[in-house]
């Protein structure tokens, strides 16, 4: 929607999902619907016509491969496994069935009848809550264009991989196919009707590097191809024929983000220390393998969680301990001498393998989930034990466990560990001397009885993302509550409190994973209040160390006591806020 007419500019605002400033000339990308033709077809022509449709998911089939053969190449198997998805579409039974049957039915061309049925089981996903399932309803779209192209004969249209001039790219919704081909010197950024943080484009554009945003309706029509436009991809905003005094705005604006990027770039190998002298640990959350090249760049001490659910997600079969092993040692060896810190399973909530995707729970985030099912499931969670075990012999390793609720659980936990270490002793095998073992403080009653846990691990790391939610009993995916998710609530900051407390009466260390180590207006609360560690995202890395480094801890202790006295989480946030704001004005 526009926000803003003046001067001839007209300002829409979007939601920002790739960070960055792009200026440059148009490029509509015209919406396909319009353009597919119905026609009608004789009863004899039927069998010419599901043989054309084979022969196009033939192609769309070699097309496709090719593409992941290149996102593999430049983006690593991540990436490239997300255009699994698009190739079971091809296969899918049930959507090619009611193709048949339409055209048989309604004797009409097989790309009018794909297009109908495609859209129909999109717009079903489309509506559904859960964002992640939403965001499919694009995978099929995408696929069912490409099939409609070979069908029409149109090659290329959409061909972004040989673009003449820079540009802008504005569409409807940018197929993630597409965004994955693009020539990243020529197109400066781009600009969807539709999509949304976790969509596949959405992701893809952070991988690469180009400024995007989404969810701008009517974009394609407001916008001409030819003229220009200012995209905002750090605060969304797409500005069409913007003016002078907005591109002056702008370019000082960029130049002052460049002089901050070689300020970061700057610190990357130096310690995350304050201006008092005291050091933190500045570690990256991972959750899968390719990660640690992201990692290893963004300067990062190590590994502070490696979320291990995607080993187990969309397959059949759990792991072995072998495949497991062979994951895990691959991590260590690329970080070693850096530390790699284990999450053990995390399945449940809103992780649900293949095989539990119905388990009927009616509150899965209260019921089944991570280390019950470990310790429900003794065999698998052994398994990974060994394999965590056995990498430990080729770096330094640390195993911890998810939504420990009791001492209970720590202890059998831990029995599991000292009995699966002499079983692989007795052995022989070679495996880590010494295996660091955590508890993570996710649930507000493990906080509460944090010193009795320290008495059972040697660190704990908070999982601010569930502790926020157990305590002030919201739901971190329900969008009717989301204002309600406040991690800077003064209820989370006293049970981090006691969680610091009680581990350092213990000697020992405390982290925090949660995404709000990554916050950088929530950071200076956190240091205040004594963490060793934050482990964040590898992109927030080079932010959060850059503050760290202005930040004077003395200070912070006060502010922190402080804080525990607010009534309301906006007015810790304020202050937390204003505290990194003027330690570093640049960063905001
Ligand atoms: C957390 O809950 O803060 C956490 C890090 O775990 P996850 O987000 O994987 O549940
Ligand atoms: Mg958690």
């Amino acid at each position: 929607m526009s926000v803003r007419e003046s001067s001839g500019e007209r300002i829409f605002q979007g939601i920002p999902v790739s960070p960055g400033i792009a200026h440059g000339r148009i490029l509509v990308l015209g919406r396909r619907d319009t353009d597919i033709p119905q026609r009608a077809i004789e009863e004899s022509g039927i069998p010419a016509e599901i043989n054309r449709l084979h022969a196009a998911l033939a192609s769309t089939r070699k097309d496709l491969e090719v593409v992941q053969d290149q996102v593999r190449q430049v983006m690593g198997a991540a990436e490239a496994g997300l255009f699994d998805a698009h190739l079971l579409v091809l296969e899918d039974p049930t959507l090619l069935a009611e193709v048949a049957r339409h055209v048989r039915q309604d004797r009409c061309n097989v790309e009018w009848v794909l297009h109908q049925v495609a859209e129909r089981y999109a717009s079903a996903l489309a509506a559904v809550e859960d964002e992640y399932l939403r965001e499919r309803a694009a995978d099929i779209r995408d696929v069912a264009g490409r099939v409609i192209d070979h069908l029409l004969g149109i090659f290329g249209e959409q061909d972004l991989a040989h673009l003449k001039e820079p540009c802008i790219v504005i569409a409807h919704d940018l197929a993630p196919s597409t965004t994955a081909q693009l020539d990243r010197t020529k197109v400066l950024g781009f600009a969807t009707e539709t999509g949304g943080q976790t969509s596949h484009t959405a992701i893809l554009a952070r991988k690469l590097r180009i400024p995007a945003a989404v969810g701008l309706p009517e974009i394609t029509q407001r916008a001409r191809s030819g003229k220009f436009c200012l995209l905002d991809g750090h605060s969304g905003k797409l500005t069409l024929d913007p003016s002078d005094q907005t591109l002056f705005e702008y370019g000082q604006l960029s130049q002052r983000r460049v002089a901050l990027e070689d300020s970061l770039e700057s610190l990357r190998y130096q310690p995350a220390v304050t201006l008092d002298g005291h050091r933190l640990i500045l570690s990256a959350n991972i959750d899968h393998p390719d990660d640690v090249v992201s990692v290893r760049n963004s300067g990062a001490e190590g590994v502070g969680l490696f979320r291990t659910e995607f080993l187990f997600m969309n397959r059949g079969e759990l792991p072995d301990e072998e495949e497991q092993y062979r994951v895990y040692r691959s991590v260590v060896e690329a970080l070693a001498p850096e530390p790699v810190i284990i999450r053990t399973l995390d399945l449940g909530g809103d992780k649900l393998p293949s095989s539990m995707a119905h388990s009927g729970e009616l509150n899965p985030f209260l019921g089944w989930r991570a280390i019950r099912i470990s310790l429900s499931e003794p065999t698998t969670f052994r398994s990974q034990l060994k394999a965590i075990l056995r990498a430990g012999a080729h770096g330094p390793v640390r195993v911890m466990y998810p939504m420990i609720s009791s001492v209970d659980e720590v202890r059998a936990a831990n029995t599991h560990l000292a009995e699966v270490r002499a079983e692989l002793v007795e052995r022989g095998v070679s495996i880590a001397d010494k295996l660091e073992v955590g508890a993570m403080i996710e649930i507000p009653g493990a906080a509460l009885v944090a010193g009795a846990l320290a008495r059972e691990v040697d660190f704990f790391s908070l999982g601010t993302n569930d502790l926020t939610g157990y305590t002030l009993a919201v739901d971190r995916l329900n969008e009717r509550v989301a204002s309600l998710f406040c991690s800077s609530h003064p209820a989370v900051l006293r049970l981090i409190q006691m969680t610091v407390d009680a581990g350092h009466r213990s000697s020992r260390w405390v982290g925090v994973c949660g995404e709000m180590a990554g916050d950088i207006s929530m950071v200076p609360a956190l240091v205040g209040l004594g963490v060793d560690e934050l482990s964040v995202t590898p992109a927030a890395i080079p932010q959060v160390k850059y503050l760290i480094r202005r930040l004077r801890r003395d200070a912070l202790q006060v502010l922190a006591s402080e804080l525990l006295l607010c009534d309301t989480a906006q007015e810790v946030l304020r202050r937390s806020l204003n505290a990194a704001r003027q330690a570093a004005p640049a960063l905001f």
